[in-house]
C-alpha cells in the first residue's frame, strides 16, 4: 500500500533506526540527514518517513507530505546558512530530486538533495 514501509528499502531502514544516519532535523513526517558521500559542503537528504518511490508519485499520492518535504528542505537550508541573502553569508542552494535511474536515482525512496556552500553550474552534469 502507498506509503507503507518497504522491507528492502535503505531509507525506510534509516527511518526505523536500523541503519545509522547523521540526522540534522526531524519532524513528525520527515527526516533530514547528511549524505554519506557529500557533493557540496552542505549536502543533506530530506525524506518523508512514509515510503514513496519518487517525487512525482509523492506529489500525486500525498501532496501535503510533498509540501512538508519541501518546507523541511527550506528549514535545513536556513539552519545550514546557505540561503541567498544580500546581508548574510549564504549564496543560494539547490534542491534536487533525481527521478529515475537515467537521471541518477539510486535509492527509490523519494529524497530531496539539499546542496549548498559552493557555486553551481548550469546546465547540471
Ligand atoms: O539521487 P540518488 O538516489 O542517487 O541519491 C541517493 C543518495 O543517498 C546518494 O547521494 C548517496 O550518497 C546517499 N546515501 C546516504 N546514505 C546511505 C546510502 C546512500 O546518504 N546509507
Amino acid at each position: 500500500m502507498a506509503g507503507e514501509p518497504q522491507a528492502d528499502c535503505l531509507f525506510c531502514k534509516i527511518v526505523a533506526g536500523e541503519v545509522p544516519a547523521t540526522v540534522v532535523r526531524e519532524t513528525e513526517t520527515t527526516v533530514a540527514f547528511r549524505d554519506i558521500n557529500p557533493q557540496a559542503p552542505t549536502h543533506v537528504l530530506v525524506i518523508p518517513k512514509a515510503h514513496y518511490p519518487d517525487a512525482v508519485t509523492l506529489a500525486e499520492e500525498a501532496p501535503q507530505l510533498a509540501a512538508q518535504v519541501l518546507t523541511a528542505a527550506g528549514e535545513v537550508a536556513e539552519a545550514e546558512n546557505i540561503v541567498a541573502s544580500e546581508t548574510g553569508p549564504g549564496t543560494g542552494y539547490r534542491v534536487v530530486f533525481n527521478t529515475g535511474p537515467g537521471a541518477g536515482q539510486t535509492v527509490f525512496h523519494v529524497h530531496a538533495h539539499v546542496l549548498g556552500g559552493r557555486g553551481f553550474n548550469w546546465p547540471p552534469g
